[in-house]
C-alpha cells in the first residue's frame, strides 16, 4: 500500500470531493497495488461544513465555525475484481491506523438502497444510523449532530473503538450496547418532559401495540437495533425510528385530537398523553388516554409494573 498525495488530481470521480477542503493536505489518500495495478482507494478527512452536519453544543444549541474532531469517508472503493478478497478492510483498517491523535473517530454514509454496502461497514464495527450524535472529544458533552439525511444512513464509530474491533477484540453486540445508551437517553427526555406516574391503563395499551405485527415501518428499522416510537393514534401503528419520528407525525396529525382516547376510542374531556417505554424492545408507545382507561388496573396481586417497561403521563 502506498500513500499518493497527488492522487487527487489523478482524474478520479472523487477528487472534487477530496479537494473540497481548504487544508487539502489533511486530507489523506491511501490506494492498494496489486501486480502493479491499482485496485482500490480510499479517501478521508475532515468533513467540511457540509449541509449534512449541524455543529452544536447539545445543551445550547451553539454552532461550532470549524471542522469537528471526525474524519470522513468521503470515497472507498475496491476494483470489482478485487472485492472480497479483504482489499477495502485493509484500506480501512490503513485509515485508523493513521487518525490523527486528536480525532475522535470516523464516520460517513451510504445509501439506504446499498443494503450490502450498509454491512460491510456494519461488520467493519460501525454504528449504522439515520441520524448521529459524535462527541467533539472522548470527555465533553458537546458534539457534532449529523441530521437524517432522505434516502442516506450514516455510519460511524470512535477511532479507538474501530481499531479494536478490526483487530478483532472489540465489543460484542456493541450495537445493542449504543442502541441502549439510545434508549436511556430518550428515556430521561421522556421522564422530564412527562414524569413517570402510577397509572397503568397506558402500560396495558402500549404492551397491546407492542405485541401487534409491525404494519409499516419506516425504512431504518431493519438497519438493526434502535430505539423505535409508535404512536397509539396512528391507524397504522407505524413504528419509526426517533430522527424520523417528527416526520411521521405530521403524516397522521389528523387522528391527533387532544380529546380522542386512544384506549376506549371514545370523546372524553379527560385525556392525557401517556407514554411507556420498553428497555427491552427498546419501544416507546405514546397514547392519548382517558382517566379511566389510564387508571385502568389490573387485577390485584398482578399490579406491579412488569421490568422493562417505563411509564410516564403529562396533559395532552
Ligand atoms: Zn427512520
Ligand atoms: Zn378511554
Amino acid at each position: 500500500m502506498r500513500r499518493e498525495k497527488q492522487l487527487v488530481a489523478a482524474g478520479y470521480p472523487w477528487d472534487q470531493r477530496l479537494g473540497d477542503g481548504d487544508t487539502p493536505s489533511s486530507y489523506l489518500a491511501l490506494v492498494a497495488w496489486c501486480e502493479g495495478r491499482r485496485v482500490g482507494q480510499i479517501g478521508a478527512g475532515p468533513p467540511g461544513l457540509k449541509p449534512e452536519a449541524i455543529l452544536r453544543d447539545r445543551t445550547g444549541g451553539a454552532l461550532l465555525r470549524r471542522d469537528p474532531p471526525w474524519w470522513k469517508i468521503h470515497s472507498l472503493a475496491v476494483d470489482p475484481s478485487h472485492q472480497g478478497t479483504g482489499v477495502g478492510t485493509a484500506l480501512l483498517q490503513a485509515v485508523v491506523e493513521r487518525l490523527p491523535r486528536d480525532i475522535v473517530g470516523i464516520y460517513g454514509s451510504v445509501e439506504l438502497d446499498r443494503p450490502q454496502a450498509i454491512a460491510w461497514y456494519r461488520r467493519r464495527g460501525f454504528y449504522l444510523a439515520a441520524n448521529a450524535s459524535l462527541p467533539l472529544s472522548q470527555r465533553s458533552t458537546t458534539g457534532i449532530q449529523l441530521l437524517s439525511v432522505p434516502d442516506q444512513v450514516f455510519f460511524y464509530r470512535r477511532g479507538a473503538e474501530l481499531h479494536q474491533h478490526l483487530a478483532g477484540k472489540g465489543y460484542s453486540n456493541f450495537e445493542r450496547r449504543i442502541a441502549r445508551e439510545e434508549y436511556r437517553r430518550e428515556l430521561r427526555m421522556h421522564g422530564r418532559l412527562m414524569p413517570a406516574r402510577g397509572d397503568l391503563g397506558y402500560r396495558q395499551l402500549a404492551s397491546r401495540i407492542a405485541q401487534a405485527p409491525p404494519e409499516a415501518a419506516c425504512p431504518h428499522v431493519w438497519l438493526g437495533p434502535r430505539v423505535l416510537v409508535v404512536d397509539a393514534w396512528d391507524p397504522n401503528l407505524t413504528r419509526v425510528c426517533v430522527p424520523c419520528h417528527p416526520r411521521h407525525l405530521e403524516t397522521i396529525a389528523v387522528y391527533d385530537a387532544s380529546d380522542h382516547c386512544d384506549g376506549c376510542q371514545r370523546t372524553k374531556p379527560d385525556v392525557e398523553l401517556s407514554w411507556a417505554g420498553n428497555e427491552d424492545g427498546l419501544l416507546f408507545v405514546t397514547a392519548g388516554l382517558c382517566a379511566s382507561c389510564r387508571a385502568d388496573l389490573p387485577p390485584a396481586g398482578a399490579n406491579r409494573r412488569p421490568s422493562g417497561w417505563f411509564l410516564g403521563s403529562g396533559r395532552a
